[in-house]
């Protein structure tokens, strides 16, 4: 389930995002290859849901995290970048080997 729109849609549609400790306290990041360790949450990649998330502070409460800081402007930049020939070789190769 995307926890922006609450929509209910297949992994392979949906990013996964899990919480990192960073300078100031934990944040939100994509897991791009979808292998980090630890509660992770499901996402569109759209800038839509991702708003939504933020509203209502969903990430907090779907990755168990208190005080969770969320950058939108990064999560939807890095959102587009994975998109956008951002792919790992790795998954390339997965997708290969998945009829
Ligand atoms: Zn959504």
């Amino acid at each position: 389930m995307c926890v922006g729109c609450r929509g209910r849609a297949d992994r392979t549609q949906l990013v996964r995002v899990t919480a990192r400790c960073g300078d100031t306290g934990p944040v939100v990041e994509i897991d791009h290859r979808k292998t980090q360790p630890g509660r992770g949450a499901w996402l569109h990649p759209s800038a839509d849901c991702v708003s939504a998330a933020v509203r209502r502070r969903a990430f907090g409460s779907a990755l168990r995290v208190d005080g969770l800081a969320v950058d939108p402007v990064g999560l939807i930049a890095s959102l587009n970048s994975a998109g956008d020939g951002g792919q790992s070789e790795e998954q390339v190769a997965q997708d290969m080997s998945t009829p």
